[in-house]
């Protein structure tokens, strides 16, 4: 009853893809369809350009678009606001050398946001262990016109770093399986991720390792300078320990990996780290939560991790 309350304070969130069109003739679309530039809880057809990331529309929470011609056509993606985030902060270089990786990628959103992102150009590595969620996210991928991924239906924690594919491999996005307790949207939940209700503390425990473990991972590829880490869990267990432990490893200290400035997550957001939860408290401020419901997104955690270039300057 509670998710449903706070569900019901979460607008429909659409990103355009624009890969296939742009915002504008979106919206000029929208419009042509009844739709009106205004506050989406104000009335049914409202919609409103959102305030903190680029080509994401928000509609009345009762707006369905999973029927609609334009999903069916991969022209829109229904993407929850946090789940944006990662992709946003991550922010991949657009060139044909550009190499990426999502390294858990289906159903695919994120993916396809990179894809955009990087507006079709260079390679984005795309793995999922799971063979049937793997088909999802090949037919999300082909139904979005993504052309500069290839879809991998491989475990990350198998990829050999040191391979030459993966050399020019510079920004990685790690979205592991978690607990999914900051999720009070079902619906749009279904459509991201994979849901389990038990959530209790061993299992939390078995999570945080698997996901420490896949960060890790992330730090060994040669070339790597930015890693984004992202869970739509609400859990320290989950988010910040997994920070503070990325930053302890061995990984961290020969990558020379810290986390990103303030300034380059995503500042315009208010909600950040518990800072009570870090090695030091001022960390919290480079990383980004949301609240389930009072920010009017699903609950969601990013970090971002960066190759501190200055110390590496400096060893050579
Ligand atoms: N990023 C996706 C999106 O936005 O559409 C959602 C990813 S979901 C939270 C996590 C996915 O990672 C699941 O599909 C799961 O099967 C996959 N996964 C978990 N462990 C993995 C691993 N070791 N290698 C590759 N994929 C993995």
């Amino acid at each position: 009853q509670i998710g449903d309350q706070r569900a019901a304070r979460i607008p429909r969130y659409v990103r355009v893809n624009t890969l296939s069109w742009t915002t504008d003739e979106a919206v000029e679309s929208l419009i042509t369809r009844g739709f009106t530039v205004s506050k989406p809880f104000e009335s049914a057809k409202g919609f409103v350009i959102d305030e903190h990331i680029p080509d994401l529309l928000c509609f009345s929470p009762q707006t369905a678009f999973n029927e609609d011609p334009f999903y069916k056509a991969g022209k829109i993606i229904l993407q929850d606001k946090a789940s944006c985030f990662p992709a946003a902060i991550l922010a991949p270089p657009a060139n044909d050398d550009s190499v990426v990786i999502d390294a858990t990628a289906a159903p695919g959103n994120k993916t396809s946001h990179l894809s955009a992102l990087m507006k079709n150009k260079g390679k984005l590595f795309a793995f999922e262990r799971d063979k049937k969620r793997f088909s999802t996210l090949t037919t999300m991928l082909s139904r979005a016109g993504c052309k500069n991924v290839d879809p991998l239906n491989v475990d990350f924690l198998t990829v050999d770093p040191l391979d030459p594919k993966y050399h020019r491999v510079t920004h990685i996005l790690l979205d592991p399986s978690c607990s999914g307790s900051g999720i009070v949207n079902r619906m749009d939940h279904l459509l991201e991720t994979k849901i389990e209700d038990e959530c209790d503390d061993d299992r939390l425990k078995r999570l945080a390792a698997f996901q420490l473990l896949m960060v890790k991972h992330a730090m060994r590829f040669p070339g790597v300078q930015k890693i984004v880490y992202s869970t739509c869990s609400v859990h320290a267990i989950e988010n910040e320990h997994v920070v503070r432990e990325s930053l302890n490893s061995d990984e961290a200290k020969a990558g020379l990996f810290s986390l990103a400035s303030p300034n380059e997550v995503l500042p315009q957001w208010h909600r950040r780290g518990l800072p009570d939860e870090l090695e030091h408290p001022s960390q919290a401020a480079s990383l980004v939560r949301c609240s389930p419901g009072d920010d009017s997104t699903n609950g969601f955690f990013v970090s971002c991790f960066v190759r501190n270039r200055h110390l590496n300057d400096k060893r050579k």
